[in-house]
């Protein structure tokens, strides 16, 4: 007969390991109820403000928060915006970009996505608010998602003159082979209305927001950068190279009117003080 101190070592291990799993797979599980999940993608250390809010603020730094979000829906999941390139944790100093932005990052998307249980080829969608380097840094983890993208937008990208509304086609050049949804106004992106790609045009040719309906948290509007910081929303400010000043005027005041109609919330994608008062990824909205 065996040692009972033993059996008891035994029976408490197995216990231990049994918990444990249950606990790997609760957490590593991906969901498929509709949930939003914030992610950090890096921060920008603004080395003079004034390029956001012409004639303010001359010489002054802000630091800005980049944001990417996933949306899981019964019917798949949406990856909204992949911030700065995941290959910036290895310089935690931050790498300097144009002499105008240090731009730095602490943790992978990859790693994120991961801790949700989510790998990159899992996700369906890609939506891109709009072509600028601090959206599309790891578009190439997704190789085999459905981009959504404002047909303008996409030409504008992989036209003739992409550096004339400051996108840059070595940082988004594998999105030539994913396969391609180009879309001509709002979108419906499941098809019940939860989830719609809202076309906010002004920041680039064809910038677009995303707009979510959670039956406990309520309808939120993550910005894309329609604008960049709330002192800017509040004074409808556009910064000195968004490519149409008027209509970026006219989408933030549309959007304003947009968002009382629905009692939505707007999550600016790179406004620090609001962000940090979301939850971020493990924990999530629904
Ligand atoms: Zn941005």
């Amino acid at each position: 007969m065996q040692n009972p101190k033993n059996l008891a070592r035994f029976f408490f291990a197995t216990l231990l390991i049994l918990a444990m799993t249950a606990c790997a797979t609760r957490q590593t599980t991906p969901s498929s109820s509709l949930r939003l999940y914030a992610f950090n993608c890096g921060s920008i250390d603004v080395l003079d403000i004034s390029i956001f809010q012409p004639g303010i603020g001359k010489g002054e730094h802000k630091t800005l928060t980049n944001s990417c979000y996933l949306v899981t829906h019964p019917k798949g999941s949406l990856l909204w915006d992949t911030g700065l390139s995941d290959e910036l944790v290895k310089t935690p100093e931050g790498i300097t970009f144009m002499d105008a932005f240090v731009l730095r990052s602490t943790r992978t998307l990859a790693s994120q996505l991961n801790e949700i249980g989510y790998k990159s080829e899992t996700i369906k969608y890609l939506g891109i608010s709009h072509m600028h380097g601090d959206h599309v840094g790891n578009v190439n983890l997704f190789p085999r998602a459905t981009l959504l993208m404002q047909k303008e937008e996409y030409d504008a990208a992989f036209g003739s003159e992409p550096g004339k509304y400051g996108f840059d086609p070595a940082t988004y050049s594998t999105l030539r082979s994913n396969p391609l949804q180009t879309l001509e106004g709002d979108y419906d992106v499941f098809g019940d209305g939860t989830v719609i790609i809202k076309r906010m045009l002004g920041h680039t040719p064809g910038h677009q927001a995303l707009y979510v309906k959670l039956p406990k948290s309520g309808n939120i509007l993550l910005s894309g950068d329609l604008v960049h910081y709330t002192d800017n929303w509040v004074h409808k400010r556009v910064p000195v190279f968004n490519f149409d000043k008027e209509q970026s005027v006219k989408t933030m005041e549309d959007t304003e009117k947009f968002l009382k109609e629905n009692h939505a919330v707007l999550w600016i994608q790179h406004d620090l003080e609001q962000n940090a008062g979301i939850k971020h990824a493990p924990a999530y909205y629904d």
